[in-house]
C-alpha cells in the first residue's frame, strides 16, 4: 500500500511535505518524497493530510465504558466504594467483552493504536483486542486486603492463565503484563512476590502509585516511606514499569522513578475530575523519567478521546508552572507515541520510519477547526477533534477510515451496550 502526496511526521519531529509513505505486510517500507520504485496494489491520496505515528494509551480499564459518567462529583475513595465497585460485582464477561469492543472503538477513532489496560475478565479483553486487530499490553489488577500467599490472592491465578494463553499473541499485538492494583489494595508480601513473579516470566508491570494525597498518606504512615520508596525497597521497580498518575510526589520520590527508569503514565484528566491533584510532570521530567499518557477509565475521564489527554497534558504543565515553553507540541507528541510505546516493550514502532511496524494515523487538515496549515504540529495537539482522524492503521492494516471501523460492527456493539446499560441500572 503506497500513501501519496502527504505530510509524514517524521521520527526527528520535522515535518516531510508531499512525501510518499510505503507499506509492506505490516512494516513501513519507504518513506520519500520521490514515488517509490516497487509497486503498490492500493494507493492511499493524503492530500491534506498528515501522516503521524498511532498514539499509546498508557493506563486504561476499557470495559469501564460500561460505568461511563458514573458517581460524578465524588473523590476517589467514595467514588470506588460508593459507585464503581457495587456495579463492577454485576459485570460479566459477555459484558465485559462488548465493553471493550465499545472501548476500543472509541480509541481507534482518536488515533490510539495500543493501550496498556489493567482490569477483570482477561480472556474477554483478549478476544476482543485480537479480533479488532489494535495492539495492547492487558494485565488483570492483583489485589490482596488479607493475608492470603500470593497464590491464593485474587487475580493471581488469572494472571498466570491469561500470560500464559496470550503473552506474545499474533506475533506480539497483544502482551500481558503482570498488574498490581496499588499499594492500599495489598500488601508487601504480595508486592514483592509480584516483582518476583513478573521477573521470573519476563513481563511488565502496571501499577497506580500515588494518586492521591490520602493514599500516599496512609502509606506512610503504614510503613513510614511513600508507595514510590515503598514498592522500590520491595524490589517491584527492578521490572519494567508502568506507574500511573504519580500525583504526589517527593523529590526522592522522582529520582527514584527515573534511576529504576519507572515509565510514568501522565492521566490529566482522571486526576482533575477525581480531584486528585496537578501532576508536576515537569519536575519528573527534569530528572529523565520517561512519561507516557493515559486516559484511565471511561468513569473517570469520561471518554476515552486521547487528543483531550494529549492537550491537556501540554496546557497543565504550562499553568502549573508559569511558562508556556515547557512540554512543547513536540514534546507531547513524544510522550503521546515513541515514549509509549518503549513503556509497552514494543521498540519497533512509535515512529514512522524505514522498517517499524505500520502503526499510523492520518489526520485531514482540511477541517474548519484545522486551518489555515500554519504549524501542524501545534494545530494537532491543540486544535484537532476525533472527527479529523480520517484513518487510524494497526500493523499494516486499516480498523478505522472515514468514519468506518473494518473490524468491528459498530452498531451492534452499541445496541449490546444500550442493552448492558439497562440491565446495569
Ligand atoms: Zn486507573
Amino acid at each position: 500500500m503506497l500513501f501519496s502526496h502527504c505530510n509524514i511526521l517524521l521520527a526527528d519531529g520535522e515535518i516531510q511535505k508531499d512525501a510518499y509513505l510505503q507499506i509492506t505486510d505490516d512494516k513501513i517500507t519507504y518513506i520519500g518524497t520521490e514515488k517509490p520504485q516497487a509497486a503498490s496494489d492500493t494507493v492511499y491520496d493524503g492530500t491534506n493530510q498528515l501522516l503521524l505515528p498511532g498514539f499509546v494509551n498508557t493506563h486504561s480499564h476499557v470495559p469501564m465504558t460500561l460505568l461511563r459518567s458514573i458517581g460524578a462529583d465524588l473523590p476517589l475513595a467514595r467514588w470506588l466504594h460508593e459507585a464503581i465497585f457495587p456495579i463492577e460485582n454485576k459485570l460479566n464477561k459477555h459484558w465485559a467483552y462488548f465493553g471493550t469492543l465499545l472501548g476500543i472503538a472509541e480509541m481507534l477513532r482518536s488515533g490510539v493504536t495500543s493501550f496498556t489496560d489493567m482490569y477483570f475478565f482477561g480472556e474477554a479483553r483478549a478476544k476482543a483486542v485480537l479480533e479488532t486487530g489494535i495492539n495492547a499490553n492487558l494485565s488483570m489488577g492483583i489485589l490482596c486486603l488479607d493475608d492470603s500467599s500470593f497464590e491464593k490472592a485474587p487475580m493471581v491465578q488469572e494472571t498466570k492463565d491469561l500470560f500464559q494463553q496470550y503473552h506474545n499473541a499474533n506475533a506480539g499485538q497483544l502482551k500481558v503484563d503482570v498488574g498490581l492494583h496499588a499499594e492500599y489494595t495489598s500488601n508487601a508480601k504480595i508486592a514483592r512476590a509480584v516483582g518476583e513473579y513478573a521477573k521470573e516470566i519476563g513481563a511488565n508491570v502496571h501499577i497506580h502509585l500515588s494518586e492521591t494525597n490520602k493514599e500516599t498518606q496512609e502509606c506512610i504512615a503504614r510503613h513510614g516511606k511513600t508507595p514510590t520508596a515503598y514498592f522500590n525497597d520491595l524490589g517491584l521497580f527492578d521490572n519494567p514499569t508502568t506507574a500511573a498518575h504519580c500525583v504526589w510526589l517527593t523529590q526522592q520520590d522522582r529520582e527514584i522513578l527515573a534511576k529504576k527508569n519507572v515509565f510514568v503514565s501522565h492521566c490529566p484528566i482522571s486526576n482533575l475530575k477525581l480531584g486528585s491533584g496537578l501532576a508536576d510532570m515537569w519536575a519528573l521530567a527534569q530528572q529523565g523519567a520517561t512519561l507516557s499518557i493515559g486516559t484511565d477509565g471511561a468513569a473517570s475521564n469520561d471518554n476515552l478521546n486521547f487528543l483531550e489527554d494529549m492537550k491537556l497534558s501540554a496546557m497543565l504543565q504550562k499553568g502549573l508552572h508559569q511558562d508556556p515553553s515547557i512540554f512543547s507540541a513536540k514534546q507531547v507528541l513524544q510522550m503521546a507515541a515513541k515514549n509509549g510505546a518503549i513503556s509497552q516493550g514494543r521498540t519497533n514502532t512509535g515512529t514512522l520510519a524505514v522498517g517499524n511496524q505500520a502503526d499510523i494515523v492520518a489526520v485531514d487538515y482540511h477541517s474548519c477547526n484545522l486551518l489555515p496549515k500554519t504549524d501542524m504540529l501545534s494545530a494537532l495537539i491543540y486544535a484537532a477533534l476525533p472527527s479529523d482522524i480520517k484513518m487510524t492503521m494497526v500493523n499494516g492494516k486499516i480498523l478505522y477510515q472515514n468514519g468506518t471501523f473494518t473490524t468491528i460492527d459498530i452498531e451492534k456493539v452499541m445496541y449490546e451496550v444500550e442493552h448492558i446499560g439497562k440491565k446495569l441500572y
